[in-house]
C-alpha cells in the first residue's frame, strides 16, 4: 500500500461523537429517529439560522427525492437540473419517472447559468411543458448565483430545490447555503464537510413541510392505532446512532471549513506564478465558500 496517499476527505472527529453514540447505546435508542436525531436537527437549525426547519434523513439523495415529491414532481414532468454536478443531483428525478433537462454552468461560480436557465424555461413553456422544479447546486462548496436564480424562479413561478450537499458552512451575503431554495438539501456522506458515516437532511421553510418530509421518510404511517398507510412511504429517516456522530461533528464544522479554506489558500499561493493555472475562486466577497474541494 502506498503510505503517501493523500485522501480526498479523511474524517476528523471532535471526540464527542463517541459520547453521543454511547448515550444512544446505553438508553437503547438504537433505531431511526430518537433523541440524537432531534438534537442534531436543532443543532443544524441553529447553525443555518434564517428560521430553517431541518429533517434528518438517511442520505442527501433521499432528501432530494423527498424534496422533489414535496414540490409536486410527478411522472411525465420535466425538472431543470444543473449539468455539472454529482449524479445524485439528477437521479431522483428519474426515480419519479420525470425527465431531467440539463442546464449548462456559467464561468464565475461554475454553477447553473441564469441565461441558459431562462432560455430553457422559455423553450419548454413554448413547447407546452412548463418545468416543475429547478435543481441548483453549490458545486465544490461555491454558492451559485443565488439572486439571479431566485429572480428567474420568481418570474416563472418554478420552485428551486437547492442542492447544498457540498456547501454546509458556505454562505452568500452572510446567509447560509441550504436556506436559499424552496427546499434545501444537505449531505453527511463520508466525504462531505462533516459526516454521519452516511446521512443527509432536508431543509424547509415551515415546520409543516418538515413534518411532511419526516412522515414520508418513516413509511407514511397514518395517525391511527393500527397500521394504515394512505400514501406511498419511504424508509429514509436518519438512524439515532448516525445522528450521534453528527452531533459530535457539529463541534468541528467551523474548524473543518477553516481547514478547507486554508487548503484553498495553499493552492492559490502554490500556483500564483504559473500563468497557465488559475485556482477556482469565488467571484467577490459576497460569496463565502467552504472550499469543500479546491
Ligand atoms: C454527495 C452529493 C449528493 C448526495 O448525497 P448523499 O448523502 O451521498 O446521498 C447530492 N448532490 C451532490 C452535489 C453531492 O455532492
Amino acid at each position: 500500500m502506498n503510505r503517501n496517499r493523500i485522501f480526498l476527505s479523511l474524517s476528523q472527529q471532535s471526540g464527542f461523537e463517541q459520547q453521543y453514540i454511547q448515550e444512544a447505546l446505553a438508553t437503547h435508542w438504537i433505531t431511526t429517529g430518537g433523541p440524537n436525531v432531534d438534537a442534531f436537527e436543532k443543532d443544524l437549525e441553529n447553525y443555518l439560522g434564517n428560521q430553517a426547519h431541518v429533517g434528518a434523513l438517511s442520505s442527501g439523495t433521499a432528501a432530494i427525492h423527498l424534496g422533489l415529491i414535496l414540490l409536486g414532481v410527478q411522472a411525465g414532468d420535466e425538472v431543470l437540473c444543473q449539468s455539472m454536478t454529482f449524479s445524485a443531483s439528477a437521479n431522483p428525478i428519474l426515480y419519479l419517472g420525470a425527465t431531467p433537462v440539463f442546464i449548462d454552468s456559467e464561468t464565475e461560480t461554475w454553477n447553473l447559468c441564469p441565461l441558459a436557465l431562462e432560455e430553457a424555461i422559455k423553450d419548454r413553456i413554448a413547447k407546452g411543458n412548463k418545468p416543475k422544479a429547478i435543481i441548483a447546486v453549490h458545486l465544490y462548496g461555491v454558492p451559485y448565483q443565488v439572486e439571479a436564480i431566485k429572480a428567474i424562479s420568481d418570474k416563472y413561478n418554478i420552485p428551486v430545490l437547492e442542492d447544498s450537499a457540498e456547501a454546509l458552512g458556505s454562505s452568500y451575503k452572510g446567509q447560509k447555503c441550504g436556506t436559499f431554495g424552496d427546499i434545501g438539501v444537505l449531505s453527511f456522506n463520508g466525504n462531505k464537510i462533516i459526516t454521519t458515516s452516511g446521512g443527509g437532511a432536508i431543509v424547509t421553510k415551515s415546520k409543516e413541510l418538515k413534518d411532511k418530509a419526516v412522515f414520508f421518510a418513516t413509511q407514511s404511517r397514518d395517525d391511527a392505532p393500527h397500521y394504515q398507510h394512505s400514501e406511498i412511504g419511504y424508509n429514509y429517516r436518519m438512524s439515532n446512532i448516525c445522528a450521534g456522530i453528527g452531533r459530535g461533528q457539529m463541534e468541528v464544522l467551523d474548524a473543518h471549513v477553516a481547514l478547507r479554506r486554508k487548503m484553498h489558500e495553499f493552492y492559490v499561493d502554490l500556483f500564483k506564478d504559473i500563468e497557465a493555472v488559475t485556482v477556482f475562486t469565488v467571484p467577490n466577497t459576497d460569496y463565502f465558500a467552504n472550499y469543500w474541494l479546491s
